[in-house]
């Protein structure tokens, strides 16, 4: 199809060097290289200092994410709380963490969950801000923060809502499905439709572009809904695509498969040790097991720095008692409507079959059921309920789940059953079916403890499902099923099989946040207002350590939380430039530049 021709060739865009370039010290070293991690490494590079990101996943090449089920499956990690062992390897991409009520999926890479989300960049409500748990420094700033920090990312991301009709000469089917969902609950809360249903900005490229803003080439969306199996096109505006080519052509370097174990103080030389291991089979020559900076910057998302505080902790470092603590689920939840009255295209689609075919779902989520903020309601009452596509490679999963394993509970009994038993005989129930995908508010109370038997971080929640806000989320979920006439299938491991089967309700968040969270010094949290480290439950501060991630997160955001981590990791930078008498250079025009195009094979 002509509308597809324009594919970047990205064979020889790479962004990481070999190990073997690693060097013994650096003025800056980040660690991760999600939202947090790659705003550090940009803007560390553009203040001239001489820095390093050290990554412990891979990097990705456009192209080569996991399309199908057996591919998927060699790119799994899992770590089981009490197992020793963990399966498959510590670099792969897609990264699970199950413990006994909470499981977490996150992603592993050069670029972070960017890699694997689902695109979405909204704000929070302003009123999470209003929050006393935020320290006081940070509230006294939020002006700087909603203008400068946040245009920052605006500028970098590009977030923009899915089009009009992009691709097609009508509204996706899922956008129609989510509208007449809206509609329904907009009656039932007595609100005007519009008010709650929106179109969110997207960190998606919609048009070919030669050249992006950091000089990059990307392909318009082609709508085959694989983004959180990883985009194929480049069209996905992924951290590979903006805040690391800047960082690059700032002159960062980058290194993958740096598994980081803890952080350590050389205090002859006043400088941060950080320990790794390196799962390279070609390894740094002559250096190690260590590196060594002035200033190290954690970025490796609330699971990975909470995990290498608490490991830097018990080798000895001094940091607060609350490591570990005030971790959320960021209140996620998903359910289903199996088998409605009208066909949605629900699951992601290979390359090879959406060019030739074209009719694609549309990118992962391209719409929001907005219950936050509404006359008369707490914050603790908001939620969203968003559409969700899954990639292709788990297809076959989701279907066999709807269709054999648990197809829910009529949300319209009485009505049209016959055509709903033949869809369902037939399969089709299943091609009229969409996922739900909803963020809400729970107080924040989980623990990150560290795992005796395989060194990694758990989730300690007891009970943490049994919350009103998954009740609350469960009834408007059904009240959207109803809408499409289809049957509600909720969580299985919440509300289905597999929740009946354990005995407990539990959650799956791909939002984990908080276990190092900002506070007013550290008898509350781990790091203050600009995220440098406290020193035990003292407001002294460690000269040089930061973190700038989602472990700063100190309560639930209620949405998908990537933008705000993003425009709070601009804060951090912003403020430890002043703090060191750096001078960023947002104004710099350097690029790297792939301008190859060429037609798909
Ligand atoms: C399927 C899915 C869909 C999502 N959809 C959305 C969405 O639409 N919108 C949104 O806002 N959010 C979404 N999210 C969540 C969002 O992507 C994350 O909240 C965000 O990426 C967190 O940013 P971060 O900087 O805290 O860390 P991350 O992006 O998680 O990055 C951390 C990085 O650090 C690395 N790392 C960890 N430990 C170490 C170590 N010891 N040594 C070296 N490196 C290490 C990891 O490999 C990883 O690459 C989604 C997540 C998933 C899984
Ligand atoms: S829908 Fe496909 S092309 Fe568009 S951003 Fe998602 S993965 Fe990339």
């Amino acid at each position: 199809m002509a509308k597809y021709k324009f594919q970047p060739d990205y064979s020889s865009y790479t962004l990481s060097s070999p190990a073997s370039e690693l060097e013994p010290t650096y003025d800056v070293i980040v660690i991760g290289s999600g939202y947090g991690g790659s705003i550090a490494v940009s803007r560390a590079a553009r203040a001239g200092q001489k820095v390093c990101l050290l990554e412990k996943g891979k990097e990705w090449k456009i192209g080569d994410f996991p399309e199908k089920e057996l591919s998927a499956i060699g790119e799994l990690q899992m770590t089981v709380h009490d197992k020793k062992r963990v399966k498959g390897n510590p670099t792969s991409l897609y990264d699970i963490i199950i413990s006994p009520d909470v499981a977490i999926l996150q992603g592993s890479g050069l670029g972070g969950t960017s890699l694997i989300n689902a695109n979405v960049g909204l704000d929070c409500e302003t009123r999470i801000f209003e929050d006393e748990v935020w320290p006081q420094a940070f509230r006294d700033d939020l002006d700087q923060f909603n203008r400068v920090d946040r245009k920052r990312v605006y500028d970098m991301l590009k977030p923009k809502p899915f089009p009009e009709f992009h691709l097609e000469s009508d509204n996706l089917p899922k956008l129609n499905a989510m509208e007449t969902a809206a509609k329904h609950i907009a009656d039932i809360e007595d609100l005007e439709t519009r008010s709650i249903f929106k179109r969110p900005p997207l960190y998606v490229n919609f048009a070919n572009t030669d050249q992006n803003h950091v000089g990059i080439a990307q392909p318009a969306c082609i709508n085959c809904g694989n983004c959180c199996g990883g985009c194929n096109t480049g069209a996905k505006n992924s951290l590979n695509m903006n805040y690391l080519p800047d960082a690059k052509a700032h002159g960062a370097k980058m290194f993958t498969m740096f598994e980081i174990t803890h952080v350590s103080r050389n205090t002859d030389k006043d400088v941060w040790r950080v320990h790794y291991i390196c799962h390279d089979k070609n390894p740094s020559k002559g250096v190690g097991p260590f590196v060594e900076a002035k200033v190290v910057i954690l970025g490796g998302g609330s699971i990975g720095t909470t995990n290498i505080l608490l490991q830097s902790q018990t080798n000895g470092i001094e940091l607060s008692s609350n490591v570990g603590k005030r971790f959320s689920t960021n209140g996620d939840t998903i359910g289903f409507s199996y088998n409605g009255e009208t066909k949605i295209r629900p699951a992601g689609q290979e390359l090879s079959t959406i060019r030739k075919k074209g009719k694609g779902p549309g990118p992962c989520i391209t719409s929001v059921i907005d219950l936050r903020g509404l006359p008369g309601k707490e914050l603790h009452e908001s939620y969203v309920i968003q559409d969700g596509t899954p990639p292709s490679s788990v297809d076959g999963p989701y279907k066999f789940l709807l269709r054999w394993v648990d197809s829910g509970t009529d949300t319209t009994p009485g009505e049209d059953e016959w055509r709903e038993f033949g869809r369902h005989l037939s399969g089709k129930g299943w091609k009229n079916s969409l996922a739900f995908l909803s963020m809400s508010h729970e107080d924040a109370t989980g623990e990150l403890r560290l795992d005796e038997k395989n060194g990694r971080v758990w989730v300690h929640y007891p009970n943490v499902g049994e919350g009103e806000n998954f009740k609350k989320v469960k009834d408007g979920m059904t009240n959207a099923t109803r809408a499409l006439k289809g049957s509600f299938v909720a969580n299985p491991f919440w509300g289905g099989f597999a929740a009946k089967f354990r005995d407990t309700k539990g959650i799956i968040t791909v939002h984990p946040l908080g276990g190092c969270v900002m506070a007013e010094n550290g008898s509350n949290g781990v790091v203050n207002h600009a995220g440098q480290v406290y020193k035990g439950d003292t407001d002294e501060l460690h000269p040089g350590l930061y973190v700038v991630d989602g472990a700063v997160m100190p309560r639930c955001l209620g949405v998908n939380p990537s933008m705000t981590i993003s425009v709070v990791a601009e804060r951090c930078m912003r403020l430890m430039a002043l703090q060191h008498g750096w001078n960023i250079d947002y104004d710099s025009k350097k690029m790297i530049s792939i301008y190859n195009t060429s037609a798909p094979s």
